[in-house]
């Protein structure tokens, strides 16, 4: 869904504020899209995600058509029943009852709700408008109409937050009673307003201990209140983990439909055009423009699964690592068993059932163990 109110300076996501009202001829194309590819999923599907953007500023009558083609190519309103998982996207003041009923009508079970601070001033800084208050009536609303699951997403070390202004968010999250919490370090990523204003001298970047304090802080209140991280960014009381990126992670199939939105399947991976413009524009076989498609390739298969593989805390199964090392090259394997034994030595990475992960500490300096692994593969 591509429609935002209007940019959040750290955003680097495909958005655009729409001016023209372009939703019905976006809604449009997206369910002509949809029935293009409906005969390559799975039934039942095991998830859906809707993102963004901001997938709650569409007009409800435009969610109800869309929701009713979810239902007939993929039977998304039996989905709960079906023990599937249908999460959205949900900014905090477009969650009306009337619109949280409608998606739980069409099989929507769990939100995910851009909370990023809960103190004004911060999400002033990140030029992120919405009443922070709101954040817990929209999870209220999801309940009422029968959503259960909820996740919020944090955004911590923000120019001039304190390490006790971080700890508040975590412990207001924890008291909206969410079974889910994304954590994600502010990044400043090429050409947003923020990377801008920053090299404007406008505010300073947060002091890597602090964020490392603010991290740390983060893993052990909330384990104390039983929110295991699963991922690198990611906390969930045990069966409350998101099964849609889990799936993304474990590099498991996946369709994708909507301007820039990525698919992964039997090998392949492409990303639809970026560009809204272009992706209104008709195809003779309704599927979208595409503008990078990845042929099956073992090694680049092989390296993205190691790298999403070991920012989860289960960790790599060894089944899988001989299966993929092996269509690269005889000794692959030898020598990723090599970099991971290698880290073991220094507390990094340990053998867990028939799997091997990165410890805490390993977890902390992932990026190194992996780059030791992919030149390893090389
Ligand atoms: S609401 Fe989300 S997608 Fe939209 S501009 Fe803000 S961060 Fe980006």
């Amino acid at each position: 869904m591509p429609f935002c109110f209007h940019k959040c300076h750290y955003c680097d996501f495909y958005s655009i504020v729409d001016t023209q009202d372009r939703q019905t001829a976006f809604v449009d194309r997206l369910r002509n899209e949809l029935q293009a590819m409906a005969h390559l999923a799975a039934r039942p599907l095991d998830t859906i995600f809707v993102g963004g953007g901001t997938p709650t500023l569409l007009r409800e009558d435009l969610w109800k058509v869309l929701l009713d083609d979810l239902q007939q190519l993929f039977g998304a309103a039996q989905m709960p029943a079906n023990g599937g998982e249908f999460t959205v996207e949900c900014n905090p003041e477009t969650a009306t009852d009337s619109l949280m009923r409608t998606l739980a009508s069409g099989g929507v079970n769990r939100i995910s709700i851009g909370a990023q601070s809960f103190h004004a001033r911060h999400l002033a800084t990140l030029e992120r408008w919405h009443d922070p208050s709101n954040v817990e009536r929209a999870i209220e609303r999801a309940r009422r109409a029968g959503i259960t699951r909820a996740s919020v997403d944090l955004i911590f070390a923000i120019p001039g937050q304190t390490l006790e202004e971080w700890r508040e968010d975590l412990r207001h999250a924890l008291r909206l009673g969410t079974d889910h919490i994304s954590c994600y370090a502010l990044t400043y990523e090429p050409n947003t307003a923020m990377t801008a204003r920053l090299s404007r001298g406008e505010f300073a970047r947060a002091d890597e201990d602090l964020e490392a304090d603010m991290f740390a802080a983060t893993c052990e209140l909330l384990a104390s209140h039983g929110l295991v991280r699963y991922e690198v960014s990611n906390f969930a009381r045990a069966g409350e983990e998101c099964r849609h990126n889990l799936a993304y992670w474990r590099q498991e199939d996946w369709l994708a439909a909507g301007p820039s939105a990525s698919g992964h399947l039997r090998g392949h991976r492409w990303k639809n055009s970026p560009r809204l413009d272009d992706y209104l524009q008709p195809t003779p076989d309704g599927t979208a423009r595409v503008v990078d498609h990845e042929p099956p390739d073992p090694r680049r298969e092989l390296l993205d699964w190691l790298m999403t593989g070991l920012r989860l805390r289960e960790g790599i199964p060894l089944e899988g690592l001989e299966t993929r090392a092996a269509r690269v090259d005889p000794l692959a394997q030898a020598r990723i068993m090599g970099v991971l034994r290698g880290a073991q030595s220094r507390g990094f990475a340990e053998p867990s059932g028939g799997a091997w992960r990165l410890t805490e500490a390993g977890l902390a300096v992932a990026d190194a163990v992996i780059a030791d692994i992919f030149a390893a593969v090389d």
